[in-house]
């Protein structure tokens, strides 16, 4: 989708056909953010959809590959990974990287694997924002004893070829950079002239209509939908499940001549992420908090659960099971893709936002972004307060 008529009451295609509709869910998600981080767009690796993570898949493989051939490559960073962004993403993809690197000791006999590393950068001071002190800690610690090595209070300011420069003019040479750092608005806002609120995300009324609109509901990630108290719901697979669910039920009642006026509410079901095998955190928001075995047993749960269809999930817990007791990761087969804006975004293209910041560091705090925000144990030394932090990403 391109555009729209709101008037006429159709949608426009990139195909150039129009498709006239009753009633219109607008739910394209976000895209990635790299604060006009110099480089970042060209040479970061978002971790946005599959054709993102099958490009950095590639990529990593081809740096060991790379270095089986000329091991005097790891000295230049091929096989050290920087990921920007402390959010839950960027815990996963940390947690999950050291761990792939413990298979790939067995596929690359020959490469000094135990060189492999993982630099988690982070503009606060503990991973996970948003999430509670001690198990902010317990992450930190989990990842580190994964072999991580964490880098927080420092932003990132420019990303080039060879790897990143801090905001303290020290430098990590890295052949793999992860753009975990937070996502903006999807493209399509501005093509259709929503009004947006922080972060780009559309205007909405309690209901989740575009106000005047009473035909256009807009839910997922892309809705600026607020609590009571004024608060953007966090951009998280269950706000955008129990959204779509509320826009599905008052489109419902507007087919049978009902009112259709019920505002949103979100039942918060808690967040959690994983660090990887045996290492995850769980917070409720009624005070359960769980760390290590038990809180990995209830995402694996919770994730098999939500799986589409009875098959699927015997199919991914059987899977999984193999995989913890082998150790296997199924076979490691280059997949070509071009890292390029192709398999950055899906239909619209997103340019980069402009500098968030002086000299060309980003501080997602100042930005409408979602991105690593909201650290109660405040900024990183030197760096700016924020007047309204915008609640981090937290995987339910
Ligand atoms: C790496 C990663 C890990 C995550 N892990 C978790 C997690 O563990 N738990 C959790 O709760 N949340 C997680 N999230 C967040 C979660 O994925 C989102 O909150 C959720 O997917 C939002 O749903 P949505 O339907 O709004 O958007 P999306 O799921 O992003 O879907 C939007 C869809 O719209 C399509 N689209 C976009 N533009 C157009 C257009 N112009 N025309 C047609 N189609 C278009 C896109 O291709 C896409 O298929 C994660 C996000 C990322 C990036």
């Amino acid at each position: 989708m391109t555009g729209a008529d709101f008037d006429a009451r159709e949608v426009h295609l990139d195909t150039g056909a129009t498709v006239p509709y009753d009633v219109l869910v607008l739910a394209p998600g976000a895209s990635t953010a790299f604060y006009g981080v110099e480089g970042a767009f060209e040479y970061a690796f978002p971790i946005k959809n599959v054709p993102d993570a099958i490009a950095l898949r590639g990529h990593v493989l081809g740096q060991f590959e790379a270095v089986a051939r000329d091991p005097e490559r790891i000295d230049d960073g091929a096989l050290t990974t920087v990921v920007v962004g402390g959010g839950p993403t960027g815990v996963e993809m940390a947690g999950a990287l050291r761990e792939l690197f413990h298979v790939l000791a067995e596929d690359f006999p020959t490469v000094d694997v135990a060189r492999a590393r993982v630099v988690l950068v982070d503009g606060l001071r503990q991973p996970l924002a948003g999430y509670d002190a001690d198990l902010r800690q317990y992450t930190r610690e989990a990842l580190e004893k994964k072999g991580a090595e964490l880098c927080l209070g420092q932003n990132v300011a420019r990303v080039d070829a060879r790897g990143v420069e801090l905001a303290d003019g020290s430098r990590v040479e890295a052949a793999t950079v992860v753009w975990a750092a937070g996502v903006q608005a999807n493209p399509l806002a501005d093509a259709l002239g929503l009004e947006q609120t922080r972060g780009g995300r559309v205007v909405v009324d309690p209901t989740l209509r575009v106000p005047g609109r009473d035909r256009v509901f807009v839910v997922g990630d892309a809705a600026g939908a607020a609590d009571p108290e004024g608060e953007l719901y966090p951009q998280v697979a269950q706000v955008a499940i129990q959204q779509g669910r509320h826009a599905a039920r008052l489109i419902e009642r507007m087919a049978s001549g009902e009112a259709a006026d019920e505002p949103f509410r979100y039942h918060d079901l808690g967040m959690m992420a994983t660090i990887g095998r045996n290492a995850a955190v769980l917070q409720t928001p009624g005070g359960l908090k769980l760390t290590g075995f038990l809180a990995w047993m209830g995402w694996l749960l919770v994730h098999l659960v939500k799986l589409v269809g009875f098959r699927n999930r015997i199919s991914v817990f059987v899977n999984w099971l193999y995989n913890y007791v082998t150790y296997d990761r199924g076979p490691r087969i280059i997949l070509t893709t071009d890292r390029g804006e192709r398999v950055r975004q899906p239909l619209l293209a997103t340019a980069p936002t402009e500098p968030a910041g002086a000299g060309g560091s980003y501080d997602p705090r100042l930005d409408g972004a979602t991105g690593p925000a909201g650290d109660a144990s405040g900024p990183a030394d030197g760096a700016p307060e924020a007047e309204t932090p915008e609640p981090a990403p937290s995987h339910p």
